[in-house]
């Protein structure tokens, strides 16, 4: 039998708020264990949570960017549970009225239903200490910094049916928050966390198999390669006669695998309740109009322009991969800069000047002027591409400065007079008989020797195509070989 899989993702982005979702404690990451913390998120008696109104705009900006209905009124419930990463033995949180939801994304055409966007808080951070961690530890540490920053719950229909699929969403749903500064994305630091739910079905099948929940993935590889070995690892037990446990499972990046954490979960009863403390939320029309006017063009926006301008999809997608790329280009097409000139110098040459010299984009110092400076100075043939390669782009991403300048000072002007180049032709041919006849003869491959001693002559600086020229004006027309 043929299985297919079912996935559905959950991810719980921490907002970009300056301070925590109900008290004014600030909302950092890396300070000491327990210093960014206040009564009200160490959940002491008699407290009262005051509602952050950047989260709340923020959760608007995520949803309309998410093609999401936005609540006109939602409203706070308490989950309850008890684990010592929760001091208040409840985390505030949306159950019925999402401020968010249903809206989608369309990836590589596909169209992923999103079934809600909510508000709640982060819980603590436990870290197991002693013996060898998790599973050996003695004891374990609690870091309550992280409890009550703000969380947007993002929450995908059972719509994902690869891996593949599950990886280009999280990309791009990743990509979007980005963009509209709302969260940093930051896996590893935990911003950015998903759990992904998989199932799979005989072919064509109408109803969902038995899900499970995948936790514990902090990179887009891991999520890819933890949701494919489940995949496996169903498939295995079906064909076996087995069933499929509904459960939690973790990824462990060591051993490329997932292991059960825990079946009881379903057991769990929330008793989710309205917040008593928080009055209910109305989101006005003329609210989310403003916030939705108020943001920047978003990736796939961006993509189309691009390929509008005659870039490959593949161009497109590389320099939307961050906004600050997109916004570079899009400076240097406000020059004026020819867009395939510009991006190809973006793409290929800066990228790999970038990696040489282990730098991230946001570290390159050139400006945007300085790629139309370079796009002019190559179309006229001032310098040859060979310098700009080489030379200047490095130059000018390690340490910026001015086309015109770099190319002065380090003698990269090309020589694209035509007398002075074609003297040194005519030499060349000169005293190269032999090669001469040899291309007569039918050798057309000869003419990368002539060309290259042209360049060797000129110390690289004769314009290629002016070299080609001549050749083709003064070498013998070769005989056709029999
Ligand atoms: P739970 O109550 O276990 O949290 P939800 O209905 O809230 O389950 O769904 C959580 C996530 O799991 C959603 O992203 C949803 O699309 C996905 N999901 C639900 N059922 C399945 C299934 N059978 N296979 C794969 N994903 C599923
Ligand atoms: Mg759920
Ligand atoms: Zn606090």
């Amino acid at each position: 039998m043929n299985y297919e899989p079912v996935i559905g993702l959950e991810v719980h982005a921490q907002l970009k708020t300056k301070t925590k979702a109900f008290c004014s404690c600030p909302n950092v990451f890396g300070e000491n264990p327990n210093d960014q913390v206040c009564p009200v998120c160490l959940g002491m008696p008699g407290v009262l949570p005051v509602l952050n109104e950047k989260a709340v705009e923020l959760a608007i900006r995520a949803g309309i960017a998410l093609n999401c209905k936005i609540a006109d009124s939602t409203k706070f419930d308490r989950k309850n549970y008890f684990y010592p990463d929760l001091p208040k033995g409840y985390q505030i949180s949306q159950f019925d009225q999402p401020i968010c939801g249903p809206g989608h994304l369309t990836i590589q055409g596909k169209k992923v239903r999103i079934n809600r966007a909510h508000l709640e808080e982060d819980a603590g951070k436990l870290v197991h200490a002693g013996a060898d961690g998790l599973h050996g530890s003695d004891y374990s540490l609690v870091d309550y910094n992280r409890s009550g920053v703000p969380l947007l719950e993002i929450v995908t229909e059972p719509d994902i049916e690869s891996a593949d699929l599950a990886r280009d969403y999280l990309t791009e749903l990743r990509n979007i928050l980005r963009y509209l500064e709302v969260c940093d994305g930051n896996l590893e630091e935990g911003s950015f966390r998903c759990d992904a739910n998989v199932s799979v079905r005989p072919v064509g099948a109408t109803e969902l198999g038995t899900k499970t929940e995948i936790k514990n993935m902090n990179s887009f590889r891991s999520v890819q390669k933890a949701i494919n070995s489940e995949i496996e690892r169903q498939i295995k037990i079906l064909e076996s006669g087995g069933k499929i446990t509904q459960e939690s499972r973790l990824w462990d990046d060591n051993s490329q695998t997932t292991h059960s954490m825990r079946s009881k979960e379903e057991a769990h009863d929330y008793r989710y309740f309205p917040e008593p403390d928080l009055v209910p939320l109305q989101i006005s029309p003329e609210r989310i109009e403003a916030i939705a006017s108020s943001m920047p063009e978003l990736p796939e926006a961006r993509r189309q322009r691009y390929l509008a301008a005659g870039l490959s999809e593949e161009y497109a997608v590389i320099l939307t991969e961050s906004k600050e790329k997109s916004d570079f280009f899009d400076q240097t097409l406000a020059l004026g800069t020819p867009a395939l000139a510009a991006s190809g110098i973006l793409i290929n040459d800066t990228e790999k000047i970038l990696r040489d010299n282990n730098l991230d984009f946001s570290q390159a110092r050139f400006t945007a002027q300085n790629i139309k400076d370079v796009v002019d100075a190559t179309a006229s043939g001032q310098v040859g591409s060979t310098a700009v390669k080489n030379k200047i782009l490095p130059r000018l991403i390690t340490e910026g400065g001015n086309v015109t300048e770099i190319i002065e000072k380090e003698g990269l002007a090309q020589i694209s007079d035509e007398s002075a180049i074609k003297q040194h032709v005519e030499e060349i041919l000169a005293r190269s008989q032999e090669q001469v006849e040899s291309y007569r003869s039918g050798k057309t491959k000869v003419r990368q020797f002539f060309f290259g001693e042209v360049m060797k002559a000129t110390r690289g600086k004769a314009n290629p195509k002016v070299i080609n020229e001549l050749l083709d004006q003064l070498l013998p027309e070769p005989e056709q070989r029999q």
